[in-house]
């Protein structure tokens, strides 16, 4: 399992950073990643996203 992000969905609103309670993601040049690394897999950014932009699967 991992978190995938659609670049072209994501409205860079910043609510799956502040959420994520292992900082695996980030804004990085007008672009949000997730560090696969870092990520727990809670899924607490899928649920916050406005635009379904991320997705565990
Ligand atoms: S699934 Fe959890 S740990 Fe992984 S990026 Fe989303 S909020 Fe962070
Ligand atoms: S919550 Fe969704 S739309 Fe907002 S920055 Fe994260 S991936 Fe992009």
């Amino acid at each position: 399992m991992a978190v995938k992000l659609d670049v072209e969905k994501c409205l860079l609103c910043g609510s799956c950073i502040e959420e994520c309670p292992s900082d695996a993601l980030s804004l990085e040049d007008e672009i949000a990643i997730v560090d696969d690394d870092l990520c727990v897999e809670c899924g607490l950014c899928v649920e916050v996203c406005p635009s379904e932009a991320l997705s565990l699967d």
